[in-house]
């Protein structure tokens, strides 16, 4: 679960159609913010009042991150978001659990509940740079420079790294993430442990195709089934493999779950062997 990169473009165009050149007017932060400043992924408690009263010049996507760009050239910055933006149009009455409440000048709200964690951090451009995520993100698959040529450099640049954690190293392919990566892996027939080294040529570009088609496919269906945009709607796309996903559509082999680098990786034993 988590925004990926078709579901941050999709929330990010909704942010810019609903908040561009309007201020926020004041921030709450409720007794349920707490956990996520106390894990150090948000300064909001302190630093507020640096975005507070500044109009929203822009809002963009990179990544699995949104900035929101204010006249002051001071930045929100999201990113890494396991939870849900709501945005309440004036007298839209709010829901009784939410972390962040941002009060718009023309009456709206943007909330944000949290279902685990995410990042929102204010910082100037300088900081912005320097930030250990935001500051770092890689070409994402549907930007030009995420050519086939890019991916096999970045691939022979990780070869004794298992694959499924190559695909997450948002400095070199950005916004893309587990979820993703289960559908990947498992379109393209490659174990997530798989060792870029033992990847045949046809793999990778298999692998590489995969990437292309899986992400433009979500993008064009406006994210996944299992998350929510800024209206509560969810996008149309149905993940390959997941939780819910008891058989392989291709063998009928029943799918695996496993902990694979810190988080569930769901694959079909039969289809995507480990070499
Ligand atoms: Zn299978």
């Amino acid at each position: 679960m988590g925004f990926e990169l078709p579901e941050i473009i999709k929330i990010s165009k909704q942010m810019e159609d609903n908040l561009i050149y309007k201020k926020i007017l004041d921030i709450t932060l409720t007794e349920n913010s707490k956990s996520i400043i106390k894990q150090g992924m948000s300064n909001l408690d302190k630093r507020k009042n640096e975005i507070i009263d500044s109009k929203i010049t822009s809002v963009y996507p990179k990544g699995k991150w949104i900035f929101l760009e204010f006249e002051n050239k001071n930045i929100l910055m999201l990113g890494e978001i396991i939870g849900r933006f709501s945005y309440l149009i004036n007298g839209e009455s709010l829901p009784p659990k939410y972390h962040f409440l941002f009060k718009l000048d023309d009456g709206s709200n943007l909330i944000f509940q949290s279902s685990l964690y995410a990042f929102l951090v204010v910082a100037n451009p300088e900081e912005k740079k320097l930030h250990r995520y935001a500051g770092n993100i890689g070409p994402s698959p549907n930007e030009t420079e995420f050519t086939r040529e890019y991916f096999l450099d970045l691939i022979s640049q990780n070869i004794k790294k298992p694959i499924k954690a190559v695909l997450n190293l948002q400095d070199q392919i950005s916004g893309i993430g587990n979820v993703y990566i289960n559908d990947i892996l498992f379109e393209a027939k490659i174990h997530p442990k798989t060792k870029v080294l033992d990847l045949t040529n046809d793999e990778i570009n298999k692998l590489y195709d995969s990437i292309i088609m899986i992400i433009k496919n979500s993008i064009e269906l406006g994210g996944s089934t299992d998350e929510c945009d800024l209206y509560g709607n969810t996008g149309h796309y149905k993940r390959l493999v997941d939780k819910n996903t008891a058989y392989c559509e291709r063998c009928k082999s029943k799918i695996n779950k496993e902990n694979i680098l810190g988080s569930s990786s769901y694959y079909c034993p039969n289809c995507q062997k480990l070499i």
